[in-house]
């Protein structure tokens, strides 16, 4: 099998019946881009600039940001790099800021709302971001968004600080994608709106199930409703991608659903663009792919849709592999 996977280091990922997808890998350090050549990822998915913040005992300056997110774009040589603005929040906190504690931290000040109740934090990354951008291909994406004046507010952000760049004689690209995570049902049923304003949407599973099933995706006891297959979050990540490529706009997934080999037969057949996993299992996605046909997956998506239950959907898609 590695061996067979080795030989799939440098191809595209093309479906049986000729279509593309792209497949990207999600990465948490600039270390880690290493592992995501050797693997032949196709671009970096999802950029997790938390460890920029966490394990210190202060705001990282916009220096250090600049270098990592630098040495992130020109490692990948203009194959496509999404940077996530900070996410932190939730389960991840920054004993520094002092933040009072929060009965529901999921639900909680985190993310983009943490970062628009803080613009000087988030000001200082949005500018290493835009001095890093003319290193290679970079897009943005948002956190956590759940309604357009997010979105907008974070864009003006953006903008103001560009236009501060230029005017300092700084270089920034012409052009950078901007994108949202789709990891609120919110989003997810604005995701026709959104479209509009946005280049792009990334799929966050790993929120989006917990939050559309209110089910703590760290709580055992309710791990039963945790269910990437369950025809609520199919029907969900269906919303995105058609809202998507109704405004001509392209939809990945970074959640841990896109790297996993019983729901990538369904997301092909949905019509995903790019699946964005750990590196390790590029590979084995790819050669899954190219035996998959995307014609075949859009019946059994189609059919996984009007299911009532997770365990239908686990057993038509175990058909596949029989
Ligand atoms: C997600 O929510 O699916 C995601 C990729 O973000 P994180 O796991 O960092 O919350
Ligand atoms: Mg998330």
């Amino acid at each position: 099998k590695k061996t067979e996977w080795a030989k799939l280091l440098h191809a595209r990922t093309v479906s049986a019946d000729g279509c593309h997808v792209k497949l990207a890998a999600n990465i948490g350090t600039p270390e880690d881009v290493k592992g995501v050549l050797e693997n032949g990822g196709e671009g970096i998915g999802l950029f997790r600039t938390e460890f920029l913040y966490m394990g210190r005992n202060q705001l990282p300056t916009e220096e250090e940001q600049f270098d990592a997110f630098k040495t992130v774009l020109e490692d990948m040589e203009e194959k496509p790099v999404v940077i996530r603005t900070l996410d932190i929040g939730g389960d991840k906190e920054l004993p520094y800021l002092n933040l009072p504690e929060e009965m529901n931290p999921f639900l909680g000040f985190r993310a983009i709302r943490l970062c628009l109740e803080l613009p000087d934090l988030f000001r200082t990354q949005l500018r290493a971001l835009l001095r890093a951008s003319v290193y290679g291909n970079l897009k943005i994406m948002f956190p956590m968004i759940a309604t357009l004046d997010e979105f907008r507010s974070a864009k003006a952000l953006l903008e103001e600080e560009t236009q501060k760049l230029l005017s300092e004689g700084q270089r920034v690209a012409e052009k950078i994608e901007l994108g949202i995570m789709v990891e609120t049902p919110s989003a997810a049923i604005l995701a026709d709106q959104f479209a509009k304003e946005v280049d792009f949407f990334s799929i966050g599973t790993n929120d989006l199930i917990q939050y559309t099933m209110a089910a703590d995706r760290m709580n055992q006891r309710v791990s039963y409703l945790y269910q990437p297959y369950s025809p609520s979050i199919l029907r969900m990540v269906k919303m995105v991608i058609d809202a998507a490529h109704a405004e001509g706009k392209w939809a990945g997934m970074c959640g841990e659903m896109a790297g996993d080999e019983r729901a990538i037969p369904l997301l092909l057949g949905l019509g995903l663009d790019e699946f964005s996993m750990s590196a390790t299992s590029i590979l084995k996605a790819r050669s899954q792919i190219l035996l998959l046909s995307k014609t075949e997956m859009k019946s059994l998506a189609e059919k996984a849709l009007q299911m009532k239950t997770t365990n239908e959907v686990i057993e038509a898609v175990k058909e596949i592999f029989k």
